[in-house]
């Protein structure tokens, strides 16, 4: 049998807790990558996982993913992250969702939590009633806090300006064309943003109803899922799914850039290679889509107002020309030079 440590997923974590609540039925990991900078922040995600060592191998990689991101947005935070095995039918009570506060609460503060896929404000609120290591609470109006959506949309929305002056040398998106994968949260707010500025946009979703909403809104066309992987585009915009970029993807790429909020786009680090040995400029998807991690640790840390926010999602562009300026220099690809800058960043060069 394969020890804890010799997973795949296993990098030196500080601390993995598993967590049983029989009386409510919770099971829970929750992975501490590491507290380097700070207390490990991290949602927490419900999903229904065929198989345990699968829950086990998300709390691994995410709260990995969750340091290199708190790294490189300056959070004085450390990388943590939560999943809680759902059943089948996704069962989930106030009692369960207590017994898991009870369990972040006994981490002392080690690990602080926040929504993910599967879990809603409303569920933070729970949560809070018995721990106070949570954020992503409601707030009043004007105070830091909320949906982080828009905060992501506007670093991401930042990111592809900077990835456009760089790859085409402009200042400004009017008359270019974005293909946008995606008419969510964070796509919706991209598109709003670039159409502003005169950016043509081409959006696709699985969910067409919402991709003809966003349409009709900034005056955008609708494409299929399908085609909007290889639409001859000035950007393509994956705001969806992870695990897109993909050997047979790349190769069918038709754009100079791609600067999306989705996370995990590249399926396996081989594709940062691929994308680079393409020519095509990639922004890494961890730092341009942090304006939402930020909104939550200036919550819970408490050092800022939303001007601070905005000010933190604005150092963004500069964190991705850093990137692109050592891919350039040293021609490794630019994800794996955001990963090897957050490895110095959390004390593991
Ligand atoms: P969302 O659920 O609001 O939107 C996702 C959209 O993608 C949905 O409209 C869905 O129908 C669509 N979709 C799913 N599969 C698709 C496919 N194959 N092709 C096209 N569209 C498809 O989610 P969101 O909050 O906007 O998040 C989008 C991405 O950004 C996710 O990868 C998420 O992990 C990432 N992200 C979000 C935030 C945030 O603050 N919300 C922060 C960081 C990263």
């Amino acid at each position: 049998m394969t020890s804890l440590w010799d997973l795949p997923d296993f990098d030196e974590h500080e601390l993995v807790h598993f967590v049983t609540d029989r009386a409510t039925g919770l099971r829970a990991v929750i992975g501490v990558h590491s507290t380097h900078l700070g207390p490990a922040g991290g949602g927490t995600r419900f999903w229904h996982y065929a198989k345990p060592e699968d829950a086990v191998a998300d709390a691994l990689r995410l709260s990995r993913g969750m340091s290199y991101k708190n790294a490189m947005a300056g959070l004085p935070m450390g990388g943590g992250k939560a999943v809680i095995l759902a059943d089948s039918d996704r069962t989930k009570t106030p009692e369960m969702l207590a017994a898991f506060g009870r369990a972040v609460d006994g981490l002392c503060g080690k690990y602080v939590t926040a929504e993910d896929v599967g879990m809603s404000v409303a569920d933070m609120v729970a949560i809070s009633q018995v721990t106070k290591f949570v954020a992503g609470l409601p707030v009043a109006e004007g105070a830091v806090g909320g949906d982080p959506g828009p905060h992501t949309s506007y670093g991401v929305f930042l990111g592809v300006k900077a990835a456009v002056k760089r790859a085409l040398g402009k200042d400004s998106l009017t008359g270019l064309h974005i293909a946008l994968q995606g008419a969510g949260s964070v796509a919706s707010g991209v598109a709003r943003r670039a159409a502003a500025e005169g950016a043509r946009l081409s959006i696709a979703d699985i969910d067409q109803a919402k991709a003809q909403a966003l349409a009709t809104e900034i005056n955008g066309a609708v494409v299929s899922v399908d085609e909007i992987m290889t639409l001859e585009a000035d950007v393509l915009s994956p705001n969806a799914l992870g695990a897109i970029l993909t050997e047979a993807s790349i190769a069918a790429l038709n754009v100079p850039v791609v600067a999306g909020g989705a996370n995990n786009q590249l399926a396996t680090p081989a594709d940062g290679d691929r994308i680079h040995a393409r020519g095509i400029l990639y922004a890494p998807d961890y730092v341009i889509n942090a304006g939402g991690i930020i909104n939550v640790s200036t919550e819970y840390v408490g050092d800022g107002d939303q001007a601070t926010v905005r000010e933190r999602i604005e150092a963004i562009p500069g964190k991705l020309e850093s990137i692109w300026q050592e891919s350039a220099t040293t021609g490794r690809n630019a994800a794996e030079v955001a990963d090897a800058m957050a490895q110095r960043l959390i004390g593991r060069a």
